[in-house]
């Protein structure tokens, strides 16, 4: 099946298409959900001590582009140590 070009007639002017990035940014065509998957990850925090993986949390990736570092209880080590990132 043949593909039909539909062409404007001449003197029409048609508005341009928004981009993807426009509607991406505000969410104009995607739903809040795929919005959100794309944009939160999960991570998952390994003490930096016993090298235990305690947490299991989710970072925006935007904001975090590396690995995040947060000071967390392990009850391994029985103190808060610094958590790093991992996949
Ligand atoms: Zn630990």
């Amino acid at each position: 099946m043949a593909a039909i070009a539909v062409q404007a007639p001449p003197g029409l002017r048609v508005p341009p298409r928004p981009r993807y990035t426009d509607s991406f940014r505000y969410g104009l065509d995607l739903g809040e959900k795929s919005l959100a998957s794309d944009r939160r990850v999960h991570v998952t925090l390994e003490c930096s001590d016993c090298k235990r993986r305690n947490y299991i949390t989710e970072k925006n990736r935007q904001n975090n582009r590396d690995r995040i570092e947060l000071k967390k209880y392990c009850r391994w080590c029985r103190g808060h140590t610094s958590h790093k990132e991992t996949r």
